[in-house]
Formats: C-alpha cells, structure tokens, sequence
C-alpha cells in the first residue's frame, strides 16, 4: 500500500470494505468511553532478563483469548526472522528494516484479512524513531496494542534513541523484574561491551556479540559499581 492510500481503520467494530476514513476513534459503550483502550507498554531490563521470553509468553497469553497480533524483531541473537530466547524459545517474526512502516504492516495484514489486535515489537532498542512514532500511532489511531521490549541503555550506559523516545511517549514503562546478577551478586544493570577481555566505551552504539567468553566481542551485565570500575571479576 502506498503512503497516499487512505489507511483503514482497524478500531473495532471493523469497518466494512468502502470505510476509508483516515483513522478513527475505539468502539465506544453506552457511556461514551472507548470499549478498549489500546495501549503503548514498554518492558526494558539488560541483557539476559527475559526480555524475548517475555515477549513470546505475552504474545502466547493473548493468542489463548483469541486475539491477534504480529511479531516483529531487529538484529535478534539469531540474525534471523525470528525472535529466539537464551532459554530455547523460539518464534518467527517480522524483521524491521529501515524502510518498513509498522502501520503498512497493519494495514497490509488487514488487507489480507488479517486482524491485528496487538504488535510485539522484540529488540524495540534497534528500531528508529520513525518506528516508535508509527507505534504511537498505531495505538493512538488504529486502536492496535502494542508491547515494545528492549535494552534501555548500550554499552555506554546511554539511552538507545528509540529506548528514549519509548519512555517519553509509552503509556507504561516496566522493569522486567527477572534480575539479571553482577558476578558480585549485585543486581545487573548496565550492559558492558568486552572486547580482548577488557571493558570497552567508545564505539558504534550497535556491535553484534554474544554473551559467551570466548566472542571476540561480547557482553556482560554488570551492576553499576563494576560497571563504572570495569571490573569483570574474575570469568
Ligand atoms: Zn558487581
């Protein structure tokens, strides 16, 4: 679908096939409130929290009560269409490029007759700000929830910009509350880039690793105390 097509409406009760309003407003009940209220939620925690698997039970939980939804993911550890988790889940997904527009691939799968109640946006970090934008949308126009997971912060413990423009427009923001543990058995908070066995801080914000000892690049949580130290303890 072009950019100068009329988008369709995807707010239930679903219009018929010549509804060709530009957006428009939820379903309402008797006393005027919107019967569903989409949301926009973003669940962020370091590496190695749960975060994919998360995403998969979310998607799964609502799958179970009839809904429909879309997986999308960026850069996952796989560097596949899918999104895979360190615990051996796996789930196809919808890769996000730089030229996909997430409302086209709502509007697409409605074309298709597909219904799209809900996105899981895996590697929400990775996306570009045009992409957090089309979210909001999606949510704010088209009445479709959308469950954003990803690292707050790179390996310089800065804020990835769409992680920031997700705390800025997201309707809710949640820690994901599986602790992640510092060699120390502080909490881990901040994801450090190892390369050659030592800490690094400069570099291009998006290096792919892995967390395993023996990549040439990988990473490792770490609580702010040995993060700021750079202290690897002693793997
Ligand atoms: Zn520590």
């Amino acid at each position: 679908m072009t950019d100068d097509a009329a988008p369709i409406c995807l707010a239930r009760p679903l219009p018929g096939p010549d509804d060709t309003r530009a957006g428009c407003a939820a379903a309402r009940g008797v006393d005027g409130r919107p019967l569903h209220a989409a949301a926009l939620k973003f669940f962020w925690g370091p590496m190695d929290c749960g975060k994919s698997t998360m995403a998969l039970q979310m998607n799964y939980n609502h799958a179970r009560q009839g809904r429909r939804g879309l997986v999308t993911t960026r850069i996952d550890r796989s560097l596949g269409p899918q999104v895979t988790t360190r615990i051996g889940l796996a789930h196809s997904a919808i890769e996000v490029t730089d030229g996909l527009d997430l409302r086209d691939l709502v509007r697409d799968a409605w074309a298709e007759g597909f219904r799209v109640d809900y996105l899981i946006c895996d590697e929400a970090s990775f996306y570009d700000l045009e992409h957090i934008e089309q979210m909001a949308e999606l949510v704010d126009n088209y009445d479709v929830d959308v469950y954003a997971f990803g690292l707050a912060t790179d390996f310089r413990s800065c804020l990835f910009p769409a992680a920031r423009r997700l705390f800025e427009l997201a309707d809710s923001v949640a820690r994901i509350q599986v602790e992640v543990l510092c060699w120390c058995g502080r909490e881990g908070l901040l994801n450090a880039r190892v390369v050659g066995g030592r800490v690094v801080r400069e570099g291009e914000q998006v290096v792919i690793g892995d967390t395993a000892n023996s990549a040439q690049v990988r990473y490792q949580v770490l609580c702010r105390r040995h993060y700021r130290a750079g202290d690897l303890g002693g793997r």
